[in-house]
C-alpha cells in the first residue's frame, strides 16, 4: 500500500471530485449505508449526476439496511450495486458448521466473514480502477494511520473522511438532511449483519456493538489489504496465539475435472486446518487466472504454464511453514509430476466424477455443449484429462459427501505424519 501524502491537504469533495473525473465508471462507494458512507454517497452525488455505489449483501443484513437501499436510490437516484457472496461457499460452510458459525470461535467468525464479505469485496474490486469508503482515523487505533488516499496495487482506495470527527459527520448529516439509518435510533454506533451487531451501552466503545461476545478479538471484519492490494483475511494468530504451534509446511494438490469439487473440498479442508491454527494458503485456480496467470489461454503449453506457476508458488509457501493448497484441473499428468518432483511434502488428491454426473450439475451447460462438439479444448470432453496413477488420495464427489472427503484426506494426512492430534488434550488440538 503507498499512501499518496499530497492528497492530505486536500477536503472530501476535493478527494471525490478528483476520482469521479479521473475514474469515471471504473470509480466507485462502498457503503453499507452507515453515516460515513452515507456522507460519501451525498458529497459525491452534489458533484456528478452518475456516481456507482455498490454494497454487500451477505445474506445476514438487518431489514433496516435494505430500506436504505431503497432510501437512496428514491433520495439520489442511484441505483445500488448489489454484491451478493458465492452460492456454493456459502452453502458449504453452513452444511459444514450450521449457518451461526460465528458465535463457536474467533476464527468461525473470520471464516464466515471471509465467505461472506472478503471474496464478494473481493470479486467487486477486480472490476474497479478506484473505490471509495468510510473510514475514519478517530474510529479505532487500527485505524488511526488511514490515508486519505492509497495504492493498493493498481488500484486507488480513497477514506475521504479520515480526518473526519464524529461531531464533523453528525454536523454534514443534519445541514445536508442526509438520510440516516433507522438502527442508530435504536442505540447502535456500528450496523453490520443483524446477528453480528447490537446496540451499545452508553460509555462503550463505538465498536462494541459488533461482534458484542467476543471480549480481546480486534472488532474487524477481516477485511485488510496487502502491498499488492489484494484483500486480505486477518492474521488468525492475531487473535489465537494460544491456539497457533508451528508445523511444517507441505502441498496438497487437488486435481479433477471442472465441476468436480476441487474448490468445495478444499476450501472445506482449509476451514478445517484453519480451526486448529494452521497457515494456510489456498491457490484457487480460477482465482489464479485473473492474477497470476492473467493472459494464459487454454492450450497445452498455457495450461502447463499455468500448473508451473502455481507449483512455483506451492513451493514458496510449503517451504516458509504454510500448507499450499492447490486447486486447479491441472489436466496433464506430466507437468503434475514435475511440480511434485520440486516439493518436498507433496500430496496429490484425484478429485473423481464421471462426465455424466459433470454435465447434470453443470448449469451453464458447458459439458453439454462440449459433448455436442460446439466447445474446442474442453478438458475431459474434447482436450485431454489425465488422471494422476498414483494419488496419495482418491476422492469421488459423485458418491461421497464433502465432509466425507475432507475426513478421507485428513486420515491420509494423518498417516503421512503431516497432521497430528494431541488426543491428550482436546482444548489444545494441533496440527
Ligand atoms: S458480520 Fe457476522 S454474519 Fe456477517 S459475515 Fe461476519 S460473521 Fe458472518
Amino acid at each position: 500500500m503507498v499512501p499518496l501524502s499530497g492528497f492530505e491537504s486536500a477536503s472530501a469533495r476535493e478527494i471525490l471530485a478528483w476520482a469521479i473525473e479521473a475514474y469515471g465508471d471504473d470509480f466507485a462507494i462502498a457503503t453499507s449505508f452507515q453515516k460515513e458512507g452515507m456522507v460519501i454517497v451525498d458529497l459525491a452525488s452534489r458533484i456528478s449526476s452518475h456516481v456507482r455505489v455498490f454494497t454487500i449483501d451477505t445474506g445476514r443484513l438487518p431489514d433496516e439496511t435494505y430500506q436504505m437501499m431503497e432510501t437512496v436510490r428514491q433520495r439520489y437516484g442511484i441505483q445500488v450495486e448489489i454484491v451478493f457472496p458465492d452460492r456454493e461457499e456459502v452453502e458449504q460452510m453452513v452444511m459444514l458448521h450450521g449457518p451461526n458459525l460465528f458465535y463457536t470461535s474467533v476464527p468461525s467468525r473470520e471464516r464466515c466473514c471471509e465467505v461472506r464479505k472478503v471474496h464478494s469485496l473481493e470479486r467487486k474490486l477486480a472490476t474497479l480502477k478506484a473505490w471509495a469508503g468510510g473510514l475514519r482515523r478517530e474510529q479505532s487505533g487500527t485505524r488511526r494511520l488511514t490515508p486519505k488516499v492509497e495504492k493498493q496495487g493498481e488500484r486507488m482506495k480513497l477514506s475521504p473522511l479520515a480526518d473526519w470527527t464524529s461531531a464533523q459527520v453528525e454536523e454534514y448529516i443534519r445541514e445536508h438532511h442526509v438520510p440516516r439509518h433507522p438502527l442508530y435510533e435504536r442505540g447502535y454506533t456500528s450496523i453490520g449483519c443483524a446477528p453480528c451487531t447490537r446496540a451499545i451501552e452508553p460509555g462503550e466503545d463505538e465498536r462494541a456493538g459488533r461482534w458484542w461476545w467476543e471480549q480481546d478479538a480486534k472488532k474487524e471484519c477481516g477485511i485488510h489489504f496487502g502491498a499488492d492490494g489484494k484483500v486480505r483475511r486477518a492474521p488468525v494468530e492475531e487473535v489465537e496465539t494460544e491456539e497457533v504451534e508451528m508445523h511444517k509446511g507441505f502441498t496438497l494438490w487437488f486435481t479433477g475435472m471442472s465441476g468436480a469439487g476441487k474448490s468445495t473440498i478444499s476450501r472445506a479442508l482449509e476451514l478445517r486446518l484453519r480451526e486448529k491454527g494452521a497457515k494456510v494458503e489456498v491457490l484457487d485456480g480460477d482465482v489464479v487466472r485473473t492474477h497470476l496467470s492473467k493472459g494464459l489461454g487454454f492450450s497445452k503449453e498455457d495450461r502447463d504454464e499455468n500448473v508451473r506457476r502455481i507449483g512455483f508458488v506451492c513451493e514458496l509457501l510449503s517451504r516458509n511453514g504454510v500448507i499450499a493448497v492447490a486447486a486447479a484441473i491441472s489436466p496433464y499428468r506430466a507437468v503434475r509430476e514435475e511440480v511434485r518432483a520440486r516439493i518436498p511434502n507433496f500430496v496429490e488428491i484425484y478429485v473423481e466424477c464421471p462426465v455424466e454426473v459433470l454435465a447434470e450439475r453443470d448449469v451453464k451447460g458447458l459439458y453439454k455443449r462440449a459433448l455436442a462438439g460446439e466447445i474446442a479444448n474442453f478438458t475431459g470432453v474434447s482436450d485431454p484429462y489425465e488422471p494422476p496413477l498414483h494419488p496419495e488420495v482418491v476422492v469421488n464427489s459423485s458418491t461421497e459427501t464433502a465432509e466425507e472427503s475432507v475426513a478421507k484426506i485428513w486420515a491420509t494426512l494423518e498417516r503421512l505424519g503431516l497432521v497430528s492430534f494431541d488426543r491428550s488434550s482436546l482444548s489444545h488440538q494441533r496440527i
